[in-house]
């Protein structure tokens, strides 16, 4: 039997133009649109032309909606996935939908499309090599500490989902956590006419949030904790002492490197041009020497032999 095919399908976050021509495409050929809010959709959808029908699927009646909808797919309908804003999944509802039809081998097609972490992380100017994404923090009790404690210790860039009534308290939570002269960003109200990004210290930001409230939604992004740097103060002082034993520059280097955390190499080169500091030292020493033992140069006896009128 063939079976229908689930997509999952991002909508703006805002801005109505950064739907692709994909998602339009699928959701113009579905047979039934699933939506977190079908209101919502159906504006959507209105703006775009398209008249689909539409099912909702959200926290309140996935268990019971759920056999359903399995059961359209496996009868062989094509069905959509939507959230009110951004991609199905992310703090929004759809998962376990998603994890039933990869249960049953039901085809599965996703699309990729805007969503607010990714948008923020962007333009957060924080390193995205490596970076984690919180979601909501719990509003309260030791649940809410501990994950704060964790992510202040994080050095991975932090993204955060706060509500504009809970942002001031949040930031405000990261300061008391020791962390008010770390470097962060409020993305607020992404790709909407009144966009604004607020950067500055946690501390700055918590200011700025009790002072002046803001409305709208709002991402935090936090740059994450350096990692503690090799103390190469320690590195230099450690391979000084090691270097006036009989140990080889290597040997030195690489003891110096075990203690320290300064790497190896660096403080090879730190050795070398140390080494090669006190040859070039000692050498002046020999020819600023050498010159002391030489006479005046008028009474230079060799001057004398070969002087012409000899
Ligand atoms: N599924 C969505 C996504 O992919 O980003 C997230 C939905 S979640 C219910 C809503 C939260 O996402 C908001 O409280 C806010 O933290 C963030 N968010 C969504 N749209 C946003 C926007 N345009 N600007 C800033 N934050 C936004």
């Amino acid at each position: 039997m063939t079976t229908g095919k689930l997509y999952i399908v991002p909508t703006p976050i805002g801005n109505l133009e950064d739907m692709t021509f994909r998602a339009l495409r699928v959701l113009q050929e579905v047979e039934c649109i699933v939506a977190e809010d079908t209101r919502h959709t159906g504006i959507l959808a209105a703006h775009y032309g398209i008249k689909r029908p539409m099912l909702s699927f959200n926290d309140h009646n996935s268990s019971r909606r759920l056999p359903e909808l399995l059961a359209r797919l496996q009868q062989g309908e094509r069905l959509a996935l939507v959230t009110d804003a951004g991609t199905p999944g992310i703090s929004d509802p759809g998962l376990p939908l998603l994890q039933a039809v990869i249960a049953q081998g039901i085809a599965l097609e996703v699309l990729p499309g805007a969503s607010a972490v990714v948008t923020a992380l962007s333009g957060s100017g924080f390193s995205l090599a490596r970076f984690v994404f919180e979601g909501f923090l719990p509003r309260k009790g030791r649940q809410r500490q501990e994950r704060l404690a964790a992510l202040v210790a994080e050095e991975r860039t932090v993204v955060i989902y706060e509500s504009p009534l809970r942002m001031a308290q949040t930031l405000t939570d990261l300061q008391a956590l020791g962390c008010g002269e770390r470097p962060a960003v409020v993305a607020r109200e992404l790709t909407k006419h009144y966009e604004s990004w607020h950067r500055g210290s946690v501390s700055e930001l918590a200011e700025l949030f009790h002072s002046n409230p803001h409305k709208g939604e709002m991402v935090l992004v936090l740059r994450g904790q350096e990692a503690a740097l090799p103390c190469e103060e320690q590195g230099r002082e450690l391979l000084g002492q090691l270097l006036t034993t009989n140990l080889a520059l290597g040997q030195a280097a690489r003891q110096a490197a075990r203690v320290s955390g300064v790497s190896r190499n660096r403080l090879y080169q730190m050795a070398l041009q140390k080494r090669q500091a006190e040859q070039h030292a000692e050498e002046e020493e020999e020819g600023s020497a050498r010159l002391q033992s030489l006479p005046e140069s008028g009474e230079d006896p060799s001057l004398g032999s070969e002087s012409a009128d000899g």
